[in-house]
Formats: structure tokens, sequence, C-alpha cells
């Protein structure tokens, strides 16, 4: 049982569903976009069979849907709108089923009114901070027959406790906290995910003791911008305490904001000796200062530059990776050279390049998206040549060594196992045999621009 009051409600819906569903019922649940999103599925999966329903495949017809939408990109929201759309057809022919969207385009006023309109067989949506009220929801549609649109709740309460069902038995992701707070001028997230608001950290480290003891080897603990965590502790002080903790793993967290990125973290993760994974995703966004200023970020490249020093000076071998968006309005040639600038002078492991993409209710939605689209394309065909260049060597710095990496499939095509190195790069390698969601030591022999190629030893 749970203290927790808003956990009581949930749970009440829960079994109140659960009298009412048909025996054998299934569910499905289809994510898009980010890491958290997938943390969030894995809520409402744990949610759905809490509730008695048990899984359905993809394609196969079930009475309960749930899409977890991403709004950060225009493409990602046509995307959803059309894998929703498929399932008028089915809810034709089976009315009892019931459709929910939820996620980040579910808390945009105009996708939520849209759908309300448009998509009369959609029975609900709920946006990220109120998941927890999906089986309300569904005991609604069930009982009434009437739809319901969550918008605007403000929700800032956490949800302690709601069950789980984790895609992977030796992989997790654990939130730390949720929201944000940085309103990046061209970022929907602050608007569909709420204010920054951080879990216990007692609740945290007591859930990656659960989950090392049950076996998990890696742990990624996940926020829109991780490093501000608050609570009674800091972000520092929450991984020192997390590795610490007794057993074989590795933890990994993102995503950073320079701004937040602090001597003392670094020194965490030198501290940790290799228990805190040596990867820190940056996002640098652009190279120019104006474009920066525009966009809000709240640093200059001189102290990005600053952070990337102090990081290699203390960590040597540390992987660093970003994210650059190109195409922002009012970039010229010259804000775009900066950014190339910046990536031949830091050398990034890994670079996830976006092209700019209008997001209503932003600050910059106001400015002229002025950028053609050709030039846009054409910038990132000219960025990701330059990384093409820096990834291999990046990778290359490995050749010869020796790195601990876990194991996470066999591709038969090439005959390899993959994996992951402590360095979060994916490893490709030979072995007479290999386990699943276990450690393995692998001598690297080669680099290609996405992986490392080595043999077991
Ligand atoms: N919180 C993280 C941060 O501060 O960078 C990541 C948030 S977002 C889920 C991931 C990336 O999407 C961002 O770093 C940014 O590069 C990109 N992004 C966000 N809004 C965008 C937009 N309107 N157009 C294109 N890319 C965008
Ligand atoms: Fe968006 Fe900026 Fe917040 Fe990242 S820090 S989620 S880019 S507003």
């Amino acid at each position: 049982m749970t203290n927790n009051p808003s956990y009581e409600m949930t749970a009440d819906y829960i079994s109140r569903v659960k009298a009412l569903r048909k025996k054998g019922a299934t569910y499905l649940v289809l994510t898009f976009g980010c890491q958290q999103n997938e943390a969030d599925s894995e809520k409402i999966r744990g949610m759905c069979e809490a509730m008695g329903y048990s899984p359905a495949k993809e394609g196969d017809s079930c009475e309960l849907v749930i899409v977890n939408t991403c709004a950060i990109r225009a493409h990602a929201e046509m995307k959803a709108l059309s894998v929703i759309g498929n399932f008028k057809s089915q809810k034709l022919n089976n009315p009892d089923m019931i459709v929910g969207v939820v996620g980040c385009m579910a808390a945009e006023s105009e996708v939520a009114a849209k759908i309300k309109r448009s998509f009369r067989f959609v029975d609900f949506t709920a946006e990220p901070a109120s998941i927890h009220r999906i089986p309300e929801l569904i005991y609604t549609a069930m009982t009434q027959r009437e739809r319901s649109f969550i918008l605007g709740s403000e929700s800032c309460e956490i949800v302690e406790d709601i069950p789980v069902v984790r895609q992977s038995t030796y992989r997790a992701w654990v939130s730390v906290m949720y929201g944000c707070n940085n309103f990046c001028s061209y970022c929907i997230v602050p608007y569909v995910r709420g204010r920054e608001r951080s879990r216990d950290s007692a609740a945290i480290i007591s859930e990656c003791r659960e989950l090392i003891a049950s076996g998990v080897k890696e742990i990624t603990l996940l926020g829109q911008n991780v490093n501000s965590y608050k609570s009674d502790i800091n972000f520092a002080q929450l991984i020192t305490k997390i590795a610490e903790l007794k057993g074989d793993f590795i933890l990994r967290f993102m995503t950073s904001h320079p701004k937040d990125t602090s001597d003392e973290l670094i020194e965490a993760i030198r501290l940790s000796g290799g228990k805190i994974s040596p990867h820190f995703h940056l996002p640098l966004q652009s190279g120019s200062d104006t474009v920066l200023r525009r966009m809000n970020r709240t640093y200059s490249i001189e102290r990005f530059m600053n952070i990337v020093d102090k990081l290699r000076e203390s960590i040597p071998d540390i992987a660093i990776s970003t994210d650059i968006i190109v195409g922002f309005p009012g970039e010229s040639e010259q804000d775009f050279e900066k950014t190339l600038v910046a990536l031949s002078k830091v050398r990034f492991d890994m670079v996830y390049a976006f092209i700019y993409s209008e997001r209503a209710g932003t600050r910059s939605a106001g400015w002229e998206d002025d950028v053609p689209k050709n030039v846009k394309t054409e910038r990132i065909e000219r960025l990701l040549k330059l990384q093409g260049e820096i990834s291999p060597e990046r990778n290359e710095r490995f050749i010869g060594e020796v790195q601990r990496v876990l194991v996470e499939s066999f591709d038969e095509s090439e005959n390899t196992y993959v994996g992951r190195s402590p360095h979060n790069k994916q490893v490709r390698f030979t072995a007479e045999k290999a386990e699943i969601g276990k450690f393995i030591d692998v001598r690297i022999d080669s680099a290609r621009i996405t992986c490392l190629v080595g043999t077991a030893k």
C-alpha cells in the first residue's frame, strides 16, 4: 500500500476498470518521441496490465489503444496524427474499443481541439502530467460513454508508485525530474510538460536499488534538464549516491543543460571510477552567440567551450555528444559557419542535427521562418558531412583497447553481437558465446562512423 493520495485515486480506478473490462481484453501502447515518453509508456503499460489487460501485437485488434505522442517538431506530430487516424476503421468495427491520445501533443490546445472536432473516435486525451488519470478516463469512457479531454491542469504533483512494465530486463529508465523552466525560444517542452519538479532523492535511490537487485545492468536517469535536479540534494550528489549502491551496473543520464553543468557534477563523474558513464550529452544548438541569445540558451560559445575543456581536463577520454538546430529564424550563412567552426573545434563524438521546426505558442513562432527550405537542407547536409569526418576519428581512439560492453542483441545479418560501451558507443563484436543483458570484455579492432568493431576476449 502507498501513502500517496494521488496514487490511491489511480489505484481505485484501476480496480473499477478491472471489474468491468471484458475477459481476455488486450491493449496496445504506441510511443513517439524521446526517452521520457518511453519511460511514461512503461507506466501506462503498467497501469493497463494492473487493470487486467494483456498486451496485443501491433496490427491485432484490441480493446484499448493508447498513443503516446511527441510535439517537438511538426514532422513528429504529422506522423502521430496519421497513426491515430488508422484506428478509426477499427473503432467502427468494434465500438467498445477505447482509444486514448496522451503525451505532449495532447497538451497543445490546438491539437486537443482538432482531436475533439475531427477525431471523434478518440475517447480521451491526457497531457504528460496527467497520465496517472488514464484509468479514470477509461472508466468514464466505459461507464458514461463520454469523451474526456484533460488540458491545462497545471498539475505539478509527482505521483509515485505507479506500476511499471519495463521493456527490458537489464536496462531501465528512471525519471528524476519532470518539466522545464528554460523556455528556449524555439521549444514547446515547457508549455506541454509544465514547470520543473524533482522527485524525492530517497524514492529515486530506492527505485535504483530495487532495479539493481533485480539484475538491471544499465540505469539511465531522465529529465528534460536533468542536471537542474533539485531536492534535499543536488544532481551531482544524487548520482554519487546511486553510483555508490552495491552491484555491477553502469549509470547514465540525459539531457544536461550547459548552464547547470557544474564543476561538482564533472567531479562526481570522475570520482565514480567508471560507474557513471564517461559520456556527456551537452546540447549546443548553435555556434553563433547571436543565435544562442535569440534562442534564449543563456550561455555563450566561450562558456560552452570552457565546459568542454573542463570535462576533458577532468576525464580525458570522455565522449561528448550534442544537439544542433539549423535554419533557426535569422540564422545567416556567417552564423551557420560559426556552428561548423564549433564542431571542428569541439570534435564531438556524435551530433544529433535538426532542421528548425516552427512550434505554435513558442516565442520564435512569432518571428519569420526566413531561412529557405533548400538552404536549411543544404546546411544540415554540410553539417553532417563535417561530422561524418569527425566521428570516425573520435571512434578510432578506442582501437586496441578493451571495452566492457553490455550485450544488447545478436545481428544475424552480420553474424555479430551488438552492445554498448561505457562511452555509449555501439559495439559490434564476434564471440563464441555472449549473453544478452550481461557485460563482456571486447577488444576493439576497428572503427566505423557509427560504431566500434571488435572481438570478445
Ligand atoms: N532538454 C534538452 C535540451 O535542453 O537540449 C533536449 C530537449 S528536446 C526533446 C531535444 C532536442 O530537440 C533539442 O536539444 C533541440 O535540438 C531539438 N528541438 C527542440 N525544439 C525544436 C524545434 N522547434 N525545431 C527543431 N529542433 C528542436
Ligand atoms: Fe526545450 Fe530548452 Fe527546456 Fe531543452 S532546455 S526542453 S530545449 S526549453
